[in-house]
């Protein structure tokens, strides 16, 4: 079995800058691998069938072989399904959402992507330490059922809208703590959605403060991923609404900040900022981060 340690060594690939944009898979996934390449990215993160939709359709039999050959340097990434919710206090919705996501935990080990980005879902009515352990119960038995042995699950920070469980750093700790697979999770940090929770990282010491606590509380060891977003409304909205990078409530220096520090130097980033038509957007929004970057 991969442990997380083991294939965070394996994507760092420190002589570029690990960057990318969340594309679509229309016509296929080595698709979205092209798409990717035309917008000069080193990383790419996709969905791997249709995310509005419980069922799975199968894996056409040229598909992983052709996503390998095109593949290349390329850190891939998956982002689960947003109808997975394993906190779920409907038994039904949670029974599904096992079956999911180690549906979708089986096709990443098909395609060898090294990570799968999952949100913790949301309680409904139980409260946040119950919904915490239903969560990390249900999250156990999708591991468990989808004998994945490759890639690991990174756990998505949240906003905090109402009901929903993760945007606490303590939250991400309990998880893991609770897991039996602690090995197989890590954590995407997206900075929208920590700073709709409440953590600042306007400034230099605003960020030092924020990566501080998260390395007290979850350890930096396990942050494998960002995602960078700016927010349309101010720190502790608990809203998740993600904007342009520099024109929303963080501003520019969160992601210089983030761009330049040595320690996620080999972390793959990706951007999920508003799409518009075409590529032109996601090409202003690389852009920009990308002559953030110094020497
Ligand atoms: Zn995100």
């Amino acid at each position: 079995m991969i442990l997380l340690q083991e294939m965070k060594k394996q994507c760092k690939k420190s002589e570029t800058i690990l960057l990318g944009v969340h594309l679509s898979i229309q016509g296929g996934l080595y698709k979205a691998i092209d798409r990717a390449y035309e917008l000069k990215c080193s990383v790419l993160q996709l969905f791997t069938h249709n995310p509005r939709q419980w069922a799975v359709s199968p894996v056409k039999e040229d598909d992983p072989v052709l996503f390998q050959q095109k593949r290349g340097a390329l850190l891939v990434a998956g982002h689960t399904s947003y109808l997975i919710n394993l906190a779920s206090g409907n038994k039904e919705v949670q029974e599904k959402s096992i079956s999911l996501f180690s549906k979708e935990l089986e096709r990443a080990e098909l395609f060898s992507l090294p990570y799968v980005i999952l949100h913790p879902g949301s309680t409904g009515e139980s409260k946040e330490r119950e919904a915490l352990q239903l969560f990390t119960h249900n999250l156990d038995m999708a591991i468990g059922k989808s004998r994945n042995r490759k890639t690991i699950v990174l756990l998505e920070t949240t906003a905090g809208q109402k009901g929903s469980i993760g945007y606490r750093f303590e939250h991400l700790r309990d998880i893991t703590g609770y897991s039996s697979f602690q090995e197989k999770l890590g954590v995407c940090f997206d900075t929208c959605h920590v700073f709709a929770a409440g953590y600042d990282i306007r400034n230099e010491e605003s960020y030092n403060r924020t990566m501080d606590i998260f390395h007290r509380i979850i350890g930096i060891d396990r942050l494998c991923f960002f995602h960078l977003n700016d927010a349309l409304n101010p720190l502790g909205s608990n809203k998740d609404r993600h904007t342009h990078i520099g024109k929303g409530k963080i501003g520019n220096e969160a992601f210089r900040l983030i761009m330049n520090d040595r320690r996620f130097e080999g972390t793959g980033k990706c951007i999920e900022t508003p799409k518009g038509d075409g590529t032109a957007l996601d090409r202003k929004n690389l852009a920009r981060l990308r002559k953030m970057v110094e020497g």
